[in-house]
């Protein structure tokens, strides 16, 4: 139930590898082979380079709910900052409407998996775009998309430019998740309060917290979602040490926040989510009941209905 996975970097090698030649064959690209210049865990390349039409996009977004389907993964929230493809005549709006047809197509031919969509703010969006991004995400309600995201560059902006455009997500009744505390430059006090100040649903990452604002996220009722990404955090050194040094040791057991394992980027980083529940397994020694209750706890933060909720709980007590 990977609930913090962005479109673009959940795409594999392979997927990438394919849309290239596809695009070497017709002439249309003089860019080189991802599966060459992108070794495993280094996401050097923008990968948006590769996927910058339609029918990439299309394509692209099909293999990668493929892929986490095939991983045994029933519920999944994707999201992604839209874009424009100018040559083809694509506003960021058709954008949105193109993934949410590929995620339409993609539920048809993997019946198991079920997909929502959050949409991201950038960092370095103004508050112009950001209150048009909430625009589309209203207007895509019921298409699917559950919720509005704040991510992005950590060395950039200042997140308080945005608090209207949260504010009136939220009057939509759109959901909010929040890449937090994801870099020591994007800790500050100011910006972590202002951040709460905003009541988001969910946070992702929340690495540089200083103990009182643990103590403030851990008051929060209902339990407020922590997306926490282990071999996101570990491979690219966003913290100190290896998994066992990992604040999910810290998170898990603390009444009131619900942990998450999720991907973040899992064609950057190889690791598909039933990986990440070894990994903690593994590292922090949980029993099979501590697997099962953590999983059973995360449905209680996605972003989906009561509907979604009760699918879920059931497809949950089948295989608990
Ligand atoms: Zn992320």
């Amino acid at each position: 139930m990977p609930l913090h996975a962005h479109l673009s970097g959940s795409i594999s090698r392979q997927c990438l590898h394919e849309i290239w030649r596809g695009k070497k064959a017709a002439n249309k690209t003089d860019l080189e082979d991802p599966l060459v210049i992108m070794p495993l865990g280094e996401p050097v390349v923008d990968i948006n380079s590769y996927v910058h039409d339609v029918e990439s996009l299309h394509y692209s977004t099909l293999s990668v709910v493929e892929d986490f389907a095939n991983d045994g993964v029933v519920y999944l929230e994707l999201r992604t900052t839209p874009r424009s493809f100018p040559k083809e005549g694509l506003d960021k709006k058709g954008y949105v409407d193109a993934v949410l047809t590929a995620i339409d197509v993609a539920q048809q031919k993997y019946p198991s998996i079920q997909v929502r969509l959050i949409l991201s703010i950038d960092r370095r969006n103004t508050l112009a775009e950001a209150n048009e991004l909430v625009a589309f995400a209203t207007y895509f309600i019921s298409r699917g998309v559950v919720a509005v995201d704040l991510c992005g560059d950590p060395a950039k902006g200042d997140v308080s430019l945005f608090t209207p455009a949260f504010e009136a997500a939220k009057a939509q009744g759109l959901k909010i998740t929040i890449h937090f505390a994801e870099a020591e430059c994007s800790a500050s006090e100011t910006e972590l309060q202002t951040i709460l100040g905003w009541k988001p649903d969910r946070l992702g990452h929340v690495i540089h917290v200083p103990e009182h604002i643990r103590k403030q996220i851990a008051a929060v009722r209902p339990g407020i979602g922590l997306e926490l990404c282990l071999s996101c955090n570990v491979q690219l050194k966003m913290i100190t040490g290896n998994f066992d040094a990992h604040h999910f040791g810290e998170w898990w057991r603390v009444d009131g926040p619900v942990v998450v394992p999720c991907t973040d980027d899992v064609g950057v980083f190889g690791s598909p989510v039933s990986n990440e529940w070894r990994l903690i397994q593994e590292y922090f020694h949980l029993e099979r009941e501590d697997v099962l209750s953590l999983a059973r706890k995360g449905i209680d933060v996605i972003f989906d209905g009561d509907a979604q909720k009760k699918r879920l709980r059931e497809i949950m007590w089948r295989t608990g």
